[in-house]
């Protein structure tokens, strides 16, 4: 399926937002492979989105109506998969973007999932938790016509947690008039959570960048790490890394960053960040940053630090052509959806930087959702020591293919990936066969 590069095609001009970049990834991927005109106008568009209005009675007595959306990218591997974010820079584009990714992610690892992505415009620590549980419920009664278990499953993503998840497969559960668990994956273990979910992205992210640091012969004990992002997916990171016996020196939230050429001690961090209780009853009050002994930097500063490995873990476009020149690290671990932007990409190719793509880096919390998935449906539930091998046999392979794609090839490692996870998708659009609307050139 990997083609050597042609130089005959000129990469169309996308122009709205995150979603752009992303139909510039796959037009770049797209040299690398044949695919018939037909497909390629059918991954150029999500299959279904809609916009939807949540009106949520607030404590005080008044009416806030918040937007939210819900994009099924590709269903044709099965159905729709992707988180739901919670955060107040949300729009349309980012929403596709991440519905996107989700589709190719879930090719990447070969799991019987398409892709979608959810999210609500909002600020939502700014909401009591009573608030929260009605915006939660709301947003699932405005959407419940187009998910379920067979067509489309969300789970968590920035600022929605466990407990959300725990509101949201109740409130479906209510509307369905049935116990529904598999609906809904990321919910806590009483509700038919799956052991190992919370950790999934971290250990799947872990496993990727183990691999990277053999194939690159280095030694965790020499090797540097900085972490943008302490939540769900980077705080569990920066755990797993320090007990590996990596040298853990910058992590950030929100608020801030903090350094220390001697490394931190994220588990210290973690009882910082959670601060005296928990803000409205949901997010952790603290920050990294009240942490005592340790050099408050920026974040923009933390991804320029001169370390080995830079895990942007919290929002996109954050590695961008102003500042890639500057980055130092040897490996990027992209455990955020999207934090290096396609112009970005090809300066870090330049200068030797392997970037570790989000579709393979952070495909392990979809795979603990398949798994979520899976033991829901059958209603046997595994250990965690179960979860975490099944994970890796997924993912360690995942990464060999892909790595060995771009060595042939001089590729970036997101080139390969994509060439992988497109061949399936295509593979899956042809076999339905419809009307001769997808057979190849
Ligand atoms: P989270 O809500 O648990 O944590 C987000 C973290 O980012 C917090 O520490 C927050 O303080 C920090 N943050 C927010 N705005 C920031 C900013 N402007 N600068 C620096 N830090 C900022 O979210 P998460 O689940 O850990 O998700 C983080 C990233 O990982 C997202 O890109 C998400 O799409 C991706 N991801 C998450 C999962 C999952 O299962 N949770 C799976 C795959 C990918």
């Amino acid at each position: 399926m990997v083609k050597k590069k042609s130089t005959k095609k000129t990469p169309k001009v996308h122009t709205n937002g995150v979603f752009a970049n992303a139909m510039q990834q796959l037009e770049h991927a797209y040299q690398y492979m044949k695919v018939s005109n037909d497909a390629k106008e059918t991954l150029a568009k999500p299959t279904r989105f809609i916009e939807v209005s949540i009106p949520v009675r607030m404590d005080d007595g008044s009416l806030k109506v918040f937007t939210g959306y819900r994009v099924q990218y590709n269903d044709a591997r099965g159905p729709a998969k992707g988180g739901i974010r919670f955060h107040p820079q949300v729009d349309l584009s980012e929403v596709k973007a991440l519905a996107f990714w989700m589709t190719i992610k879930t090719a990447v690892v070969n799991i019987p999932f398409g892709g979608g992505k959810g999210g609500v415009i909002v600020n939502p620590k700014e909401l009591s938790k009573h608030e929260l549980e009605r915006l939660s419920r709301g947003y699932i009664r405005a959407v419940a016509d187009i998910i379920g278990p067979d067509v489309d499953i969300p789970a968590p993503d920035v600022y929605t947690n466990p407990m959300i998840m725990g509101w949201m497969a109740d409130e479906y559960g209510t509307i369905a008039r049935r116990y529904q668990p598999a609906v809904i994956t990321g919910k806590p273990l009483a509700l038919g959570g799956s052991k190992g979910r919370n950790e999934a992205t971290a250990k799947g992210a872990f496993y990727t960048l183990m691999e990277a640091v053999k194939v690159k012969e280095m030694t965790p004990a020499e090797t540097t790490v900085a972490i943008q992002g302490f939540g769900n997916a980077g705080s569990y990171l920066a755990k797993m890394l320090h007990e590996a016996g990596f040298k853990v020196v910058a992590v950030s939230d929100s608020k801030g960053a903090v350094y220390d050429k001697d490394g931190l001690d994220p588990f210290q961090l973690a009882k910082v960040k959670q601060g005296k209780g928990k803000l409205n009853g949901v997010y952790c009050e603290g920050s990294v940053c009240w942490g005592k002994d340790h050099k408050e930097i920026s974040n923009e500063k933390l991804l320029e630090l001169d370390v080995d490995i830079l895990a942007p873990a919290a929002l996109e476009n954050v590695i961008t052509k102003a500042n890639a020149r500057k980055i130092k690290a040897k490996i990027v671990l992209e455990v955020a959806n999207g934090p290096t932007t396609p112009e970005a990409d090809t300066i870090l190719h330049k200068k030797g930087v392997l970037v570790i793509p989000d579709v393979l880096a952070n495909a392990g919390g979809v795979t603990v959702s398949y798994f979520e998935w899976v033991q829901n449906k059958q209603g046997y539930y595994w250990s965690e020591e179960e979860v975490f091998d099944k994970l890796k046999e997924l993912i360690v392979p995942a990464f060999h293919e892909i790595y060995a794609g771009m060595e042939e090839h001089s590729c970036l490692m997101r080139d390969s990936a994509f060439v992988h996870a497109v061949k399936r998708i295509v593979e899956a659009i042809e076999a339905k066969g419809t009307e001769d609307q997808y057979k190849t050139d």
